[in-house]
């Protein structure tokens, strides 16, 4: 836990979320401003301030991360299969836009028909 982090004391309980998922290692909660029709944060719940202070040991745990994020963006709704699909992000630093230094996912999904990149074609 590190003092002051928003992120770690969402983890432990000490500030509310709207959480989806919990598991020993790992915590998804919705955005509290969201950017999609379903915007979730996934962490993991050891401090560790962005994916630029990541080592090669924390491989193990970032795999599984990356493997929970599929059944995280079915789980609370993003259109499965290719015509669906969600996205992930991880802002890294400040030029990378982070806001909150602990490391975190952004699983961004649902229909957005105001990007036309997604939208069907005419
Ligand atoms: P970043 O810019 O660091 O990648 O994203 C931080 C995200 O955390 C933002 O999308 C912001 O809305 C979200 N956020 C900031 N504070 C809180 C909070 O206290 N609770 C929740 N649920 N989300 C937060
Ligand atoms: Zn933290």
């Amino acid at each position: 836990m590190s003092e002051n982090c928003i992120f770690c004391k969402i983890a432990a309980g000490d500030i509310p979320a709207k959480k989806v998922y919990e598991d020993a290692d790992f915590l998804a909660f919705h955005d509290i401003n969201p950017a999609a029709p379903i915007h979730l944060l996934v962490i993991p719940k050891k401090h560790v301030a962005s994916l630029a202070h990541v080592k090669d040991e924390d491989g193990p745990w970032l795999g599984r991360m990356m493997v929970l994020m599929q059944k995280l963006a079915s789980d609370n709704g993003c259109t499965p299969g290719h015509e669906g699909g969600f996205r992930v992000v991880a802002n890294t630093g400040r030029e990378g836009g982070q806001e909150v230094d602990h490391l975190h996912f952004h699983i961004l999904g649902g229909p957005r028909p105001w990007n036309k990149r997604a939208a069907p074609a005419a």
